[in-house]
């Protein structure tokens, strides 16, 4: 039998919020709605596996997808969509931040004709004030530099029917941004509020360094705007140097001396900087391009059921 809706849920290390994640789901969508729930491991270090293999035993349709190593949760969110048979999948997070009591509301919107449903975040209780300004100001520096039109508070909790999905699987992306290819596919989307909740359990899995190399794979994956901005770089250092080489030439022709020593050490450093910042920007582009050629995987499947063994 093919399960209506699946659920996707990327987990690292989360032994202690699955079972609750797991139940809250079932609880959610109850008994009218046939629900596949597909668990990414995205090689946890703790128990997370034999926590999903133990529940399985008594729900058929609970799901292991165990990723061979850490892959990140943007490449475990595909995994979990290439398992996925519902004719709509709905990711989210396992942690219960993104609460399995909304999903009543996502389903129903989807029944009503909608394609893609993305939920926004409306509050974070863990976050503080200032994480809270330098994540908005983070969202904004990222739709700037990709020139994706991404919602603020919106993040990977959403639901795609099943041709959308298709399409997101379409992309064959070394270093997936989940995000940025639905909002750049362009899907008719409803927006639906929600409140966040706190960590069931255990502390993110996504620390600084990752959560940098997602936003640089979230402005380098579906943009060419830094390379633009690198050539516009260029052209106003240009600009400013051919300016002051007139000033320079006036001064001079008009008898004044010009002072040398600091307008030298400044012009070297400022266009130093420039060119080490154009060439940091094009060695990303290269190193995707290098990752792309040589047809690097997102991540590799260890262990899945065999239905959808690849
Ligand atoms: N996650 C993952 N791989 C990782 C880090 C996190 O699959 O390398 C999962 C994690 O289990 C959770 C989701 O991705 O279900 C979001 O991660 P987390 O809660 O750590 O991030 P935060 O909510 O702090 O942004
Ligand atoms: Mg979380």
């Amino acid at each position: 039998m093919k399960p209506e809706i699946s659920v996707v849920a990327p987990a690292y290390n989360e032994a202690r919020s699955i079972h609750e994640f797991i139940a809250a789901v079932r609880r959610a969508l109850g008994e009218e709605v046939a629900v596949e729930i597909i668990v990414v491991d995205d090689g946890s270090t703790d128990e997370t596996a034999a926590e999903v293999r133990a529940i399985r035993e008594l729900d058929p349709l609970v799901r292991l997808v165990r990723l061979s190593r850490n892959f990140g949760n943007q490449a475990a969110f595909l995994a979990g969509l290439r398992a996925a048979r519902g004719r709509a999948v709905i990711t989210m997070d396992c942690d219960l931040q993104n609460p399995p009591d909304e999903l009543p509301r996502m389903v129903a919107a989807w029944r009503k004709g909608a394609r893609v449903v993305q939920m926004v975040r409306r509050g974070n209780p863990d976050a503080t004030l200032a994480t809270r300004a330098t994540s908005r100001m983070f969202e904004w520096v990222l739709r700037c530099l990709s020139g994706l039109p991404l919602v603020p508070g919106a993040g990977d909790f959403r639901l795609l029917d099943a041709r959308a999905a298709e399409q997101v699987m379409r992309f064959s992306e070394s270093r997936p941004f989940y995000r940025g290819m639905v909002s750049w596919l362009a899907i008719p989307t409803v927006y639906l509020e929600y409140e966040a909740h706190p960590r069931a359990a255990g502390h993110s899995g996504i620390g600084l360094h990752k959560r940098l190399r997602i936003s640089l794979d979230a402005i380098t994956a579906l943009s060419i705007r830094p390379l633009r901005i690198a050539l516009l770089l260029g052209l106003i250092a240009v600009t400013l140097s051919m300016a002051y080489l007139v000033v320079v030439l006036v001064a001079y022709f008009a008898g004044h001396s010009v002072a040398g020593y600091p307008t030298i050490i400044f012009t070297v450093v400022f266009l130093g900087a420039v060119q080490l910042i154009c060439a940091g920007v094009l060695g990303e582009y290269i190193g995707r391009i290098h990752e792309q050629t040589r047809g690097i995987p997102p991540y590799v499947v260890a262990e899945a059921d065999e239905e959808f063994d690849e």
